[in-house]
């Protein structure tokens, strides 16, 4: 399996690039904030664990991400072309790729932006509840006021992007981040992008990068 971590910020735009990339490239993506998110819909046991840390802006404990995400890899194939956005979201979870779940991070991703720029990404998100498919108020209006274009649902925003919640994510974030950046430096397979940039630029990058 090659496995492919996206690290960054929320709202550096790890979800955007994985899905597209997995749409029109054949990766497999897997975002383990949506599959929680899924979890809490379908009220399964992880969801109903997750959801008062997720409602705070908090991680959710390492066992119980290491588990799900140990789930979703053990049925893919040798060759899959993996992306993993939102997961490691700490050091445990970057040892557990390699001790409990036995594979091996081919390359690390790190999405690098502005704090300036990330709160007003966040707040301004706007998610279709039942494509997933993502907005924002400014910088991507979708067509009709708060309707998807791709599937014309009522368009939503995540209960975790109020401002408040935001600035606990970014701290959280703050607190882990360096401790995964000095993990993967250690292993010499961490390339850092500029994210704050047009989706399509990233995205060219991206694929260079993924392709060698
Ligand atoms: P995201 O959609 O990636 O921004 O994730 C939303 C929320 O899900 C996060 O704020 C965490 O509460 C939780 N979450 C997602 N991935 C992880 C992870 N790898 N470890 C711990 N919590 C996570």
């Amino acid at each position: 399996m090659n496995i492919t971590v996206f690290l960054g910020a929320p709202g550096s735009g790890k979800g955007t690039q994985a899905k597209q990339l997995s749409e029109n490239f054949g990766f497999v993506h897997f975002s383990t904030g949506d599959m929680l998110r899924t979890s809490i819909k379908e009220m399964k046991p992880v969801g109903l664990k997750a959801k008062s840390f997720m409602d705070q802006g908090n991680l959710v404990p390492d066992g119980v991400m290491i588990e799900l995400i140990e789930e979703a890899l053990d049925p893919l194939s040798d060759n899959a072309d993996v992306l993993l956005d939102g997961f490691p979201r700490t050091v445990p979870q970057a040892e557990a790729l390699d001790s409990k779940i036995k594979t091996t991070v081919a390359k690390a991703i790190n999405f690098n932006i502005p704090d300036s720029i990330l709160i007003t990404r966040l707040t301004g998100r706007r998610i279709c509840p039942n494509c997933g498919e993502s907005f924002h108020l400014v910088f991507i209006p979708p067509l009709k006021l708060n309707t998807c274009n791709r599937c014309s649902s009522t368009l939503i925003q995540r209960t975790d992007d109020s401002e408040a919640v935001v600035l606990r994510r970014l701290e959280v974030f703050k607190s882990q981040n360096q401790g995964l950046l000095d993990y993967f430096g250690n292993r010499k397979n961490i390339i850092t992008i500029e994210a704050d940039r047009a989706v399509a630029c990233v995205q060219k990058e991206l694929l260079s990068i993924l392709k060698h």
